[in-house]
């Protein structure tokens, strides 16, 4: 099954590195990573910069051939208009912008994003041509009183209610206990919850779009257990936090093996 699937690296940047920094670190990772296999396409990497880097990201991407994808953190359900603040998926999609990340249990906990805002962020990524990587996880006390699987089913339910059977989006699975806690998810844990959340994509959209959409882990992955989670066969690939902002460490991260 995993062989049709790119896996997918990602790095979720947060609210770190300025644009200067982004353009080091980028230059770096690239020194860093030639000859590695995401230059013969068999890894995807991306980048999920703060706003205020992307046109400079994009600029260096573009300038020095480095085939690493772009990805926005967040974006606004709205196209245009009188939104203070917000960003509107035109204009990721202007700056060649891939990807954005959906539902980060960081924007759904300071932000109060709630599934119904998540699934019209969804929508707004698809009408402008960006493949929305939808976050779903369960809390530590969700953990205890539903189990791992349930609240991800739910939120990833709710998300895709009006996606069409062809679209291309990614689903990541961060259990939110795991993510900056040093603590990820065993590989069977992780395994056992992206089976279910690809069982709603077949569901909600296609036995055919299953079959093709990456489900990630997140959560703690570092560069001593991403291979723990890549052996796992519904794991697709990872959206790494913390980790992603050591040159070395992401570095090691893309060229684990199996
Ligand atoms: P972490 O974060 O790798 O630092 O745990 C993951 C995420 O929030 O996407």
């Amino acid at each position: 099954m995993g062989a049709v699937r790119t896996p997918l690296i990602a790095g979720n940047w947060k609210m770190n590195l300025d644009h200067l920094q982004a353009v080091a670190f980028v230059q770096k990772l690239h020194w860093t990573l030639k000859d590695a296999k995401h230059e013969d396409g068999s890894v995807e990497v991306a980048v999920f910069p703060p706003f205020t880097d992307l046109r400079t990201v994009q600029t260096l991407l573009d300038a020095d051939k480095i085939p690493f994808a772009l990805g926005a953190q967040d974006l606004s359900p709205k196209d245009s208009g009188a939104y203070t603040g917000d960003i509107s998926g035109a204009f990721l999609a202007k700056l060649d912008a891939r990807y954005v990340i959906i539902g980060h249990s960081e924007r759904r906990e300071y932000h109060h994003e709630t599934d119904e805002v998540v699934a019209s962020k969804v929508q707004a990524a698809l009408r402008h041509g960006l493949v929305p990587v939808i976050c779903v996880g369960e809390t530590a006390e969700d953990l205890e009183k539903y189990g791992a699987s349930a609240v991800p089913v739910g939120q990833l339910k709710t998300a895709l209610a009006d996606v069409p059977a062809d679209a291309d989006i990614v689903v990541a699975y961060e259990p939110v206990w795991a993510i900056g806690s040093g603590q990820a998810a065993t590989p069977d844990q992780a395994q056992d919850v992206c089976a279910k959340l690809r069982a709603v994509v077949a569901e909600s959209l296609s036995a055919d779009a299953a079959e093709r959409t990456r489900v990630l882990y997140g959560g703690s992955v570092k560069a001593a257990n991403i291979a723990s989670f890549m052996r796992e066969p519904d794991v697709d690939g990872a959206l790494v936090g913390g980790a992603s902002l050591v040159v070395d460490e992401f570095a090691a991260i893309i060229r684990y093996q199996k």
